[in-house]
């Protein structure tokens, strides 16, 4: 008992100091705005932070695409494993489509995936998928995911060297106990890459663009306000900040675009898509939807 309580004390700790050791960057993030935040005056390296090409699919998790590793990464949740789709198949053809489509070369999992959670009680836990823990589901859909997409890619005559890559959480740029996210960022370009920036709040990264650009039906096109309620959920939740935010320190969203009017209408949205949800609304007055066009 005693030893859980003084585990449990750690961990208050160590989110304290997480929570400080942002504070100042984020707090500019506030006040300033993200407009002025990321102007070239005030953020000089604001242009490296778009990239065409993204060659690896990772989770929006703010511990997994941050890891420096040269690599231009795509973000879906648990790689894909929450996409909207009638099956575990259909999933797994669509999101290879994707991938495809996009020329992703290397497909990521990682150790305490929060979707990949959220997948395997969707899918009835061990009882019904067999597999006795989330982590061993995440692994599974990146595994066959990298297998139909080199099937896939056999089939057109393309090379169809895709490679799997488990991610450890001794790998993740976070504490392996909680999430350290203060923001999102909700990419309508498909080319901001915040693991460039040498200080930036941590945030969750939505790529917004592949459902606009790819965006099949209205499930698909969708899919991003699902995420970006997963995200919140994580941040609210007891492996986020939690009640650490408020009207003062809010949540910060951030929407990255290339158009101003396109910016405001996502914005309402993003609102709307708050207000309307019994779970994330409680949450609104600690939330700051803000953006920046580039
Ligand atoms: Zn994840």
């Amino acid at each position: 008992m005693s030893h859980e309580h003084d585990n449990e004390k750690e961990i208050m700790e160590k989110k304290e100091n997480a929570w400080l050791e942002q504070q100042e960057i984020t707090n500019q993030l506030n006040k300033q705005g993200a407009q002025e935040f990321f102007s070239p005056e005030n953020f000089p390296e604001i242009d490296s932070l778009f990239v065409e090409k993204k060659e690896k699919l990772c989770c929006i998790d703010e511990g997994v695409f941050n890891i420096e590793d040269e690599s231009h990464k795509m973000a879906l949740a648990g790689s894909g494993i929450l996409f909207p789709a009638d099956s575990w198949e259909k999933r797994l053809d669509r999101v290879a489509e994707l991938c495809i489509n996009r020329g992703i070369k290397d497909i990521t999992s990682h150790e305490g995936c929060g979707a990949a959670g959220l997948a395997w009680k969707r899918d009835g836990g061990e009882t019904y998928t067999g597999i006795k823990s989330a982590d061993e589901y995440g692994k599974k859909w990146s595994t066959e995911l990298t297998a139909v997409i080199n099937q896939k890619l056999k089939e057109a005559g393309e090379k169809n060297d895709v490679a799997h890559q488990y991610i450890s959480k001794s790998e993740m740029i976070r504490p392996p106990e909680f999430h350290d996210a203060r923001a999102i960022w909700f990419d309508t370009t498909s080319q901001f890459h915040p693991d460039a920036a040498k200080q930036l709040p941590k945030g969750f990264l939505i790529d917004y663009g592949v459902a606009k650009d790819e965006g099949k039906n209205e499930a698909e096109k969708e899919y991003p306000f699902a995420e970006l309620g997963v995200a919140i959920g994580i941040a609210f939740g007891d492996h986020g900040f939690g009640g650490k935010f408020t009207a003062e320190n809010p949540f910060i969203i951030v929407v990255v675009s290339k158009d101003e009017l396109g910016l405001e209408l996502l914005k309402i949205k993003i609102e709307k898509t708050i207000k309307e949800d019994k779970e994330l609304k409680i949450h609104f007055n600690k939330i700051k939807i803000d953006g920046f066009v580039k």
